[in-house]
């Protein structure tokens, strides 16, 4: 990690959906309860994660080497237009922070959705832990796109098509948008 101030970039921005935010904060200090953590604390039960059941349950293995988490995230990385697919988590987020950290719609979107990915696999692992509940990763990611989709139409934006076609969403189109038209999906 860079340091707090690079991924701090992709956390105090007004288009992120707060929900998110907070976990994604979380999740990017590694400060989310998993189990590797418990085990810390003494409690040697519970250790392997609930979505796969192939390895320890932790921050690097949920985002998102995890077999359900990373079928979920490669079709997000494909959606997004990049290839991050074999990267640590604190790689990823360094990633991101390097490289979207501004105010172009591309940047806006690839930020809402790793924040989203990383809520929505968190939720989803403790709905599993806590209430024997599991989605299919298929349907968390049309969650996923749906709460993308729904996020973009409450933008304001320069006019642009392809974004607008691309989420199937119609965005609030203004001259003086608080997101730049950058032409990137
Ligand atoms: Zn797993």
């Amino acid at each position: 990690m860079d340091g707090n101030v690079s991924w701090c970039k992709l956390i105090w921005l007004s288009q992120n959906i707060p929900k998110h935010t907070f976990v994604f904060w979380k999740a990017v200090q590694n400060r989310l309860t998993t189990q590797d953590k418990v085990r810390q604390w003494g409690s040697y039960d519970l250790m392997i994660c609930p979505l796969c059941y192939n390895d320890m349950d932790s921050h690097s293995h949920l985002f998102f080497k995890c077999k359900y988490a990373g079928q979920f995230w490669g079709k997000v990385l494909v959606n997004i237009e990049i290839n991050c697919g074999n990267m640590e988590w604190n790689e990823i987020v360094n990633e991101f922070a390097r490289k979207f950290n501004g105010n172009s719609i591309g940047s806006v979107i690839r930020r809402l959705s790793l924040a989203a990915s990383v809520y929505l696999i968190w939720q989803e692992r403790n709905n599993k832990l806590f209430r024997g509940k599991q989605r299919g990763w298929e349907e968390l990611y049309k969650m996923f796109h749906e709460t993308i989709r729904m996020r973009l139409m409450n933008l304001k934006v320069k006019p642009i098509c392809k974004v607008q076609q691309a989420w199937d969403a119609k965005m609030k189109v203004v001259t003086n948008g608080t997101v730049a038209d950058s032409n990137v999906k």
